[in-house]
């Protein structure tokens, strides 16, 4: 990771002037981006503000109206074939064929890139146990958990060995459990020195993994920085939650369903007025000890959060 402070970086991603519409609706609205490589680029936004259209065109699934764009320094347009040679892409909808069993899926993939058969089951067997998908590799992802299907779709698109991964919003619907393995795995990738470009809604997911994050709205980037510039930009003032253990942690960010956690720590941080609107009815009792940066509330709030 941070590899934005490695001065000879290159670069993986480059995008200038992007623009999309559909009908009269402006999708994209001049989007520049520059992602380094080996670098975590989270694209952080709403539902609607763009993000997987932006995935979409930069895996050449579908054209920009107007802008360029560079992929591991092949140009969108004119190399696309190249750079579909070097990424993979897991979308928001899995690719996992369910008639297939997991170990099926992974060598079909296999064939589809021509791997030669040996080194088809040697990888196949290799994610396998990355993934943690060895006892269900016979079965179908028809009996698979929504965490398990998704390690089997990235693990598909690793058996291309991709230089530069496309991760659209891979752990929107999964629980707080699924989606502490996926960020592992993710971390895993970044350790190997693989470019990941990954969308999601969740600010917590962007601070846990990116090295750089743009927060798109509306077709615009409307902010880009380091996880940390970008907190302190952030308007509004925040309470930080300390909890006695995980399982708390957990419930909390459940019930709260905002805000930034530091598992470390055993912190969540959230939006004073997040905190002002739910904590009385939601914080698990052992919310021990309550932290807080500008909270006005701040009385009122170590009293209702702590025991409800
Ligand atoms: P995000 O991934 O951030 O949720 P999308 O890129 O999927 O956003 O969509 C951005 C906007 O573009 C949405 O309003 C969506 O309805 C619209 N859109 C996406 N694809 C199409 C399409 N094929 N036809 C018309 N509108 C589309």
């Amino acid at each position: 990771m941070n590899a934005s402070t490695n001065q000879a970086r290159r670069i993986a991603v480059s995008v200038s002037g992007l623009r999309k519409t559909y009908r009269d609706k402006v999708v994209l609205d001049g989007v520049d981006l520059s992602i380094g490589e080996g670098e975590v680029f989270a694209l952080l936004g709403p539902n609607g503000a763009g993000k997987t259209t932006i995935v979409r065109i930069l895996s050449t699934l579908i054209p920009a109206d107007a802008g360029t764009a560079t992929v591991m320094g092949y140009d969108l347009r004119g190399q696309a074939g190249a750079v579909r040679g070097v990424i993979g892409v897991t979308g928001q909808f899995s690719a996992v064929d369910n008639l297939l069993t997991g170990e099926e899926n992974l060598l079909l993939m296999g064939r589809l890139l021509h791997l030669p058969a040996t080194e088809r089951r040697a990888r196949a067997s290799e994610l396998l146990e990355r993934f943690d998908l060895v006892e269900a590799a016979r079965q179908t992802p028809a009996t698979y958990s929504g965490g398990m299907t998704r390690r089997l779709d990235i693990a598909m698109t690793l058996m291309g060995r991709p230089r530069l991964i496309f991760l659209d919003e891979p752990t929107t619907g999964l629980d707080p459990r699924s989606r502490q393995i996926m960020w592992q795995l993710i971390r895993g990738l970044v350790a190997e020195g693989v470019t990941i470009l990954l969308t999601t809604q969740y600010l917590e997911e962007a601070d846990q993994l990116a090295d750089r994050i743009a927060m798109l709205d509306r077709g615009r980037i409307v902010a880009e920085g380091t996880p940390e510039e970008l907190k302190r930009r952030m308007p509004g003032a925040h309470i930080r939650l300390r909890f006695a253990d995980v399982a708390s942690l957990d419930e909390a960010a459940r019930e709260l369903d905002h805000g930034t956690r530091d598992d470390e720590n055993l912190v969540l941080r959230i939006p004073t007025r997040v905190a002002s609107d739910r904590c009385e009815t939601c914080l698990p009792a052992s919310a021990t000890t309550l932290q807080w940066r500008t909270c006005p509330s701040i009385r009122r709030t170590s009293t209702t959060c702590s025991s409800p």
